[in-house]
């Protein structure tokens, strides 16, 4: 747990935020200013900064995220409808947490490219 990292603390119920889902490895949330009807993060307990630092043993671990992502599309209903799986990394990327997290957004028509 990083002391200053806000997603470590949801994680860990430093917030009592509201889970749709959690496991030993994976925790995912409601985005609190969401995008789209249906905006969820899914993040690891473990506190990684960026994708970039992803090491190949993690493959389990990212491979989790988009699983997990997929079961919750499903559970929120925007499965057959469709959605987006984003990873932002870095400050072109716009990451804005550094910790990382795969936002899941449905329930509307998204555009591309994205801006
Ligand atoms: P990024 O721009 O880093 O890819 O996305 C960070 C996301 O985290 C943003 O969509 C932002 O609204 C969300 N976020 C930041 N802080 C909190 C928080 O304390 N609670 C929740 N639920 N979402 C947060
Ligand atoms: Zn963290």
């Amino acid at each position: 747990m990083e002391q200053d990292c806000v997603f470590c603390k949801i994680a860990t119920g430093v917030f009592d935020t509201q889970f749709v889902y959690q496991d030993e490895k994976l925790v995912a949330f409601r985005d609190m200013n969401p995008q789209a009807p249906v905006h969820i993060l899914i993040i690891p307990r473990r506190h990684i900064p960026q994708i970039r630092q992803l090491k190949g043993n993690d493959d389990k671990l990212v491979g989790r995220m988009i699983l997990v992502a997929i079961k919750l599309a499903e559970q929120e209903q925007i499965s057959e409808s469709g959605y987006r799986l984003v990873f932002n990394c870095g400050e072109n990327g716009g990451q804005e947490v550094d910790h990382i997290h795969l936002h899941l957004f449905g329930g509307r028509k998204m555009t591309w490219p994205p801006g």
